[in-house]
């Protein structure tokens, strides 16, 4: 779909004035607005968002806000990812897969979900290795 420069200015000046979560959930509708609202040039939409709203937690600068809003009001899957190696095969292969269980809480210091499994496993960064 096909923006011109004059519905955009009138759109940011929309998004602007929204909810940091009904931001998110606009990322999900279409393609487009997904488009628009992860190109870093429409992160003054979620500055301006976060800024009028002072009740949800400011984005730290070392994430980004798409990244942020999705850890404050995104699905409770856990996010910490596992390599698994298969030794048995012929050719090694390595494939990440994700824990992806529910009721995971967030972690703000590691910005991601971990479930009550992995929490026992806290790895240093959200990639672990299985079994180790
Ligand atoms: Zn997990």
């Amino acid at each position: 779909m096909f923006f011109s420069r004059f519905i955009i200015d009138d759109i940011v000046k929309i998004f602007e004035r929204l909810h940091p979560i009904e931001l998110y959930n606009l990322i999900r509708t279409t393609k487009s607005i997904r488009k628009l609202l992860l190109n870093q040039e429409a992160w003054s939409i979620w500055h301006r968002s976060y800024a009028k709203h002072k009740e949800v937690p400011s984005c730290p600068s070392d994430t980004s806000y798409p990244r942020w809003t999705t850890l404050l009001f995104g699905p409770d899957d856990c996010d910490v990812s596992c390599l698994c190696t298969f030794d048995d095969l012929e050719t090694e292969e390595n494939i990440y897969q994700k824990c992806g269980a529910n009721y995971a809480m967030p972690d703000f210091a590691f910005r991601a979900h971990f479930c009550e499994s992995c929490m026992v496993y806290l790895p240093i960064s959200p990639s672990s290795k299985c079994g180790s």
